[in-house]
């Protein structure tokens, strides 16, 4: 696990080119997000899953050991994914955005939304990921994801929540990001959510399975 980047407010120096086409994603400098992150963080998964679940970017614990989906709400992903019967393993799972965006509050990194700007430079790699992978169904996990998946930025959770909706060829369902079902304010909403993103696995499941 990689040290995170000093929490100081600008990062090194460098030139940030949104027309930039990387071979790398540690080579990116499409958007700003490079600078203050530790480590871009790709996809993993299986190759060519049936099912591709995308959240919004990666997290503090995320941006330290490069992968995604590690930090608890991975761990609430996990359990979302068993309790619908499907495998970590037989999934692919990625982000919109590759490098993590933060605000430093006392010692703490805290999540920061991208911004359309960035999500929209990081297409880049979200798009080569939906080439290389060809999911029968893609699962995006909260509005930031959603946005990306249908190219629009005034796209609405609550409009695709758990929908089929067809785009650019593929197969989109929404549901909620795992985070909100950790940190919604009271137990209730958080047990709600939970359900909606379970139910919305299983969905996805029995798309995937051409049933
Ligand atoms: S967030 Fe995406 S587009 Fe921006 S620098 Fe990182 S990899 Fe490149």
């Amino acid at each position: 696990m990689k040290k995170p980047k000093p929490p100081s407010p600008a990062g090194p120096p460098g030139e940030t080119d949104p027309s930039q086409q990387p071979e790398s994603l540690d080579a990116c400098r499409r958007c700003d997000l490079w600078r203050r992150a530790t480590q871009a963080v790709p996809g993993e998964g299986k190759r060519r899953a049936r099912i591709m679940l995308v959240g919004e970017q990666p997290g503090d614990g995320e941006d330290l050991a490069g992968k995604p989906f590690v930090g608890p709400a991975g761990k609430l992903l996990d359990r979302a994914l068993a309790d619908a019967g499907i495998s970590r393993d037989d999934v692919f799972i990625t982000n919109a955005v590759k490098h993590f965006k933060w605000e430093l509050r006392g010692k703490r990194r805290l999540h920061k939304t991208p911004g359309q700007r960035e999500v929209q430079a990081c297409m880049y790699w979200l798009e080569r990921e939906l080439e290389q992978e060809q999911p029968a169904v893609v699962v995006a996990l909260g509005a930031t994801a959603l946005k990306a998946l249908l190219d629009d930025a005034h796209a609405r959770l609550q409009e695709h929540f758990n929908k089929v909706t067809r785009h650019a060829g593929r197969t989109v369902l929404a549901t909620w990001h795992p985070s909100y079902a950790l940190r919604a304010p009271d137990t209730a909403t958080r047990e709600r959510a939970y359900a909606d993103i379970v139910a919305a696995l299983k969905h996805a499941r029995t798309l995937a399975s051409g049933k």
